[in-house]
Formats: C-alpha cells, sequence, structure tokens
C-alpha cells in the first residue's frame, strides 16, 4: 500500500519543492507509523446488561465528514445525562436509560453517517466523484446552508451543569436526556435552598 501511494503529491512544501506521501513516510520514525482500518457502519446495539458504548464502538464514519469526534462527545453527553436521571440504580432503570439514550443518538449517528458517507464521494478518484466535487464546489449558498443546518442541528448540553445560553441561528434539535437531566439538577437545586 505505501509503494501504490508514494507518489501522491501533499499540500507541504520544503524549500520550494513539493512533498510527496514517499517523503512523509521516509520522515516519520518507524514507531511513529500505524495503519488504521477505515471502517464505516452504524451497528444496531449499543448497549447489553451493564455494558454501553458511545462513539466509534457503535457508529463508524468515513473521516471525510470530519463527524467522528463531535458524533462522540454527543454520545457521552446524552449518555451522562441519562445516567444523572436515573431513579435507582437497578437494572431495570439501567436498561432503561440506555435505551433512552441509544434512542435519542442513534437518529443523530445514522444522519452523520449518511453526511460522511456523501462527503467521501468528493474524494473519490472517479467521474462520480469528480461529478460530485463539481456539483459541491459550485452549489449555491443557500443550498450549503441547508446541508449545513442538518450537520449542526444535533447539539445536545449536559443537563446536570448550568444551561448555556443557545447561540447561532441554528435552533438545535430537542434532546430529551438533557430535558430529563435539567428537571432533575433543577429539583436538587431547589432541594438544596430549602435545607
Ligand atoms: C484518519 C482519520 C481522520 C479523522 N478525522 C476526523 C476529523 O477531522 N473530525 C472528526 O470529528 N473526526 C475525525 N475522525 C474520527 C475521530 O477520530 C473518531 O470518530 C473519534 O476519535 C472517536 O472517538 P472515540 O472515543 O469513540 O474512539 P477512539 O478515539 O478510537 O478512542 C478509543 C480509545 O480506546 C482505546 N482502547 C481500545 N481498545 C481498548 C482496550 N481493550 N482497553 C483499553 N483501551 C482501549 C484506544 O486506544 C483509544 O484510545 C478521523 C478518524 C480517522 C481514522
Amino acid at each position: 500500500m505505501c509503494d501504490e501511494t508514494r507518489d501522491f503529491q501533499v499540500p507541504i512544501d520544503i524549500e520550494g519543492r513539493k512533498l510527496t506521501m514517499g517523503d512523509l513516510y521516509e520522515l516519520t520514525p518507524m514507531e511513529f507509523i500505524s495503519k488504521v482500518m477505515l471502517e464505516e457502519k452504524v451497528f444496531d446495539t449499543w448497549y447489553s446488561g451493564r455494558a454501553v458504548l458511545l462513539g466509534d464502538a457503535c457508529h463508524k464514519l468515513h473521516p471525510n465528514g470530519g463527524q467522528g469526534a463531535v458524533t462522540a462527545i454527543h454520545d457521552a453527553i446524552a449518555l451522562a445525562n441519562v445516567l444523572y436521571a436515573m431513579p435507582s440504580k437497578s437494572s431495570s432503570d439501567i436498561t432503561n436509560a440506555f435505551e433512552e439514550y441509544r434512542g435519542e443518538r442513534y437518529p443523530a449517528a445514522k444522519e452523520a453517517f449518511e453526511n460522511s458517507q456523501l462527503m467521501s464521494k468528493i474524494t473519490d478518484r472517479s467521474l462520480i466523484g469528480a461529478v460530485i466535487f463539481y456539483l459541491y464546489t459550485s452549489m449555491p449558498m443557500w443550498l450549503w446552508r441547508m446541508m449545513l443546518i442538518k450537520l449542526v442541528r444535533f447539539r445536545p448540553q449536559a443537563g446536570f451543569l448550568k444551561a448555556l445560553e443557545v447561540k447561532g441561528s441554528v435552533v438545535p434539535v430537542p434532546s430529551p436526556s438533557e430535558k430529563k437531566a435539567r428537571a432533575m439538577f433543577e429539583k436538587h437545586q431547589r432541594d438544596a435552598t430549602f435545607v
């Protein structure tokens, strides 16, 4: 694989000479080189018993979408919210919390997955890739905006912390886990005031 990609140019130049992937391989110490498997999948199973998954463990997105990390962080927020709002530590409450978490995050992960797949086509070295690249770079601003709105509308907050003012022109999709955690947080705050 290294030999196949050795002649690809990279957007870096040293003293006017454009570097290639081959130059990067030679300049990098062997112990820093590792192969990352590019897998793409949204798994159906996100939890079993007391074990629960988030991020790449349950949805691997193509890196071209640039959404893998933010989707994992949003999972963590939603999971923390449902754990915070659990009425007890019983097995059934744990299962319900995990189900609520999955119910909230699965559609977001699926959408991020589909967006990332579409973005990955841009770098396809094929005719279809070239057509999609052309369409992307010449599409009108309003269409870009519609796409960006889809990208940024899932933004859960930690309901167990002071609410942050929602900024920006895109209203976030309501997060049931945030609402639930916020109600519990406010109850704790009220109870603490009366003690
Ligand atoms: C080439 C590439 C480019 C990317 N670019 C972007 C980008 O521009 N923007 C973006 O948002 N996302 C990008 N991503 C995706 C992003 O890196 C991942 O979606 C994100 O890191 C997922 O976070 P995670 O915590 O779920 O998993 P990881 O970051 O993979 O964390 C899992 C951790 O668990 C550890 N681990 C694994 N097995 C065990 C074990 N048995 N015991 C203990 N620890 C273990 C691993 O060492 C690792 O540290 C890119 C991914 C790749 C491969």
